[in-house]
């Protein structure tokens, strides 16, 4: 099976616009490849800023029909994509793991959120609940119903191609809003296989739109477009900033969901096996590309030496290769830029003087199937808040463990970052739970579970410099839609136009 999809000829990812699949406008294309072992995979098409506006325009064009549609109806073609994502799961995870890296276990799991996420919102097509309030009138009736906001862009990151697209598509379209989507250009295989499960959902032409191409161009074409109601940004911080100014120049609606710092906290009651497997999986799962890897970990003193230990060991013994061997742990990093960086920070932490306490180097000189592929071993630090190793998103297998005096000073150290998007606390104690969950400035709070596995039904969202709002939940629906407030008056009479206090 594996060497089926190893061997696989080379991939031809086209723009989907208007129903129609498309070369780039310009013929231009670009390459994928593999990230643990450098092999081509697909000629994907650039598309140009013609491109965007043709799929925002044949968005635009399907929005009137689309948001006709009863909601129960749109949400019959996402329930449908979520049998199409069963019976392909396999292939969706694989695909996953070629183009991104990471380890197939963790693949399976994120081709299951994305199957979790279009099933929430195929339910959201027969609630998508709106307000009836009391009205202070006789014989009036004063309510709220939804509308669909119009065409959407959604622009996501590589580190989850399936799983964040789907936070942002399957809502967008029950809804009834009408979409064009630019995925990562490390990850557009995933995306062109998904989009076309739409089509065979049944999803009307022109609803859902694919654009691939550079960020730079085709993203911001997308950005810089008045026709863009919403826009559902998941990147960068710095990034997204500009994000918001553009939208906020036409006034649309969006969701930028962007970096992170994550703290984790282990008071000294935690349980230690359960504490350090969770910060292992937080810190290193899909080799620290995540923007909630838990990348400090804050230990009160009384077991720092004995966490310290017990997880620079764990760290240590992680598996690390190419994501579809089946005892791997941990996969390569997206690119060859990003091992660098990597790299980089692990000397920037040597100078600063933190110790390294488990891994520290590349593969370069490693088993011969590591040598090619942009690994790097799961890397513990011992340091401080204040090193830059501290205080960047590294985004990668690097964390960081940082003594704190008492659980007062590992709150204030978890907030001392520009960051606030997830943070954890491992204690046994109740009182420790719920001063770190009212006090750390953070849009999620773990008690007793590493910073990772977000869950659909709740919402999910960052403070400061790691994002603007929330998606998933109840609010999924806040997001693209827009209330109407309706004033009925079945009293057949005029009223005055003020309303006197009764005498
Ligand atoms: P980037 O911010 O580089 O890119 C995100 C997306 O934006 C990509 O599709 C990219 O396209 C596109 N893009 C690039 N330039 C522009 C532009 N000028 N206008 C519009 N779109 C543009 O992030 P990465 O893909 O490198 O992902 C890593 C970042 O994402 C990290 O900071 C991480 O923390 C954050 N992230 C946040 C999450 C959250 O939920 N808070 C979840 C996951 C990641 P292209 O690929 O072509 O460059």
């Amino acid at each position: 099976m594996q060497q089926a999809i190893e061997q696989r000829k080379l991939e031809q990812i086209n723009l989907f616009i208007a129903g129609e699949s498309r070369a780039s406008s310009r013929g231009e294309t670009f390459e994928v490849t593999n990230p643990a072992t450098k092999q081509k995979l697909a000629d994907v098409a650039s598309g140009t800023e013609e491109d965007a506006e043709a799929a925002i325009d044949a968005a635009y064009e399907a929005f009137p029909s689309w948001s006709e549609t009863t909601a129960p109806d749109r949400a019959e073609i996402l329930y449908k994509v979520g049998q199409l994502i069963r019976e392909n799961q396999e292939e969706l995870a694989r695909t996953v793991t070629l183009e991104e890296g990471k380890a197939l276990t963790e693949a399976r799991a994120e081709v299951k959120q994305a199957y979790n996420t279009v099933m929430y919102f195929a339910g959201e097509g027969r609630r998508m609940f709106s307000n009836v309030t009391p009205s202070e009138t006789k014989d009036k009736l004063t309510m709220t119903i939804r509308r669909p906001l119009g065409v959407t862009a959604v622009i996501t990151p590589w580190n989850f191609p399936i799983m964040i697209p789907f936070w942002n598509l399957s809502p967008a379209l029950v809804c009834g809003n009408t979409v064009v989507f630019k995925p990562a250009s490390f990850t557009p295989i995933t995306a062109s296989k998904y989009v076309q499960l739409f089509v065979r959902a049944g999803l009307p032409k022109g609803v859902l739109n694919l654009i691939t191409g550079s960020g730079g161009r085709v993203g911001k074409a997308l950005v810089d477009n008045n026709k863009i109601r919403v826009c559902a940004f998941t990147g960068g911080s710095e990034l997204g900033k500009e994000i918001a100014q553009a939208s906020a120049r036409c006034l649309r609606k969006q969701v930028l969901e962007l970096g992170g710092k994550n703290p984790l906290i282990v008071a000294s009651d935690a349980d230690l096996t359960v504490a350090v497997g969770g910060a292992l999986w937080s810190a290193f799962s899909n080799a620290g590309q995540k923007c909630t890897a838990a990348s400090r970990i804050i230990v009160e003193e009384p077991i720092l030496d004995r966490f310290s230990r017990a997880f620079a060991e764990a760290a240590g013994k992680l598996v690390v290769g190419n994501g579809l061997e089946p005892s791997t742990e941990i996969g390569p990093l997206i690119s060859e830029a990003a091992l660098i960086k990597t790299k980089e920070y692990v000397e920037i932490g040597r100078k600063e003087g933190a110790k390294i306490l488990a891994g520290g180097s590349d593969y370069k000189r490693g088993p011969e199937e590591l040598q090619k592929g942009n690994f790097h071993q799961p890397t513990v630090f011992s340091g401080t808040n204040s090193m830059q190793t501290s205080r960047d998103e590294i985004f990668g297998p690097i964390t960081t463990i940082i003594p704190a005096r008492n659980i007062k000073d590992a709150i204030e150290i978890a907030n001392d970052t520009r960051y606030g998007l997830a943070s954890a606390i491992y204690t046994k104690d109740i009182r420790n739970a719920m001063r770190a969950a009212y006090d750390i400035d953070a849009g999620v709070t773990f008690l007793n579970q590493g910073p990772v596995g977000i869950e659909v039904g709740a919402s999910f969202g960052g403070v400061k410099d790691s994002g603007f709002g929330r998606e998933l939940g109840e609010v999924g629906i806040e997001d693209y839609t827009e209330k109407k407030t309706l004033y009925l008056d079945y009293s057949y009479k005029t009223h005055p136009i003020f309303y006197p206090w009764k005498k």
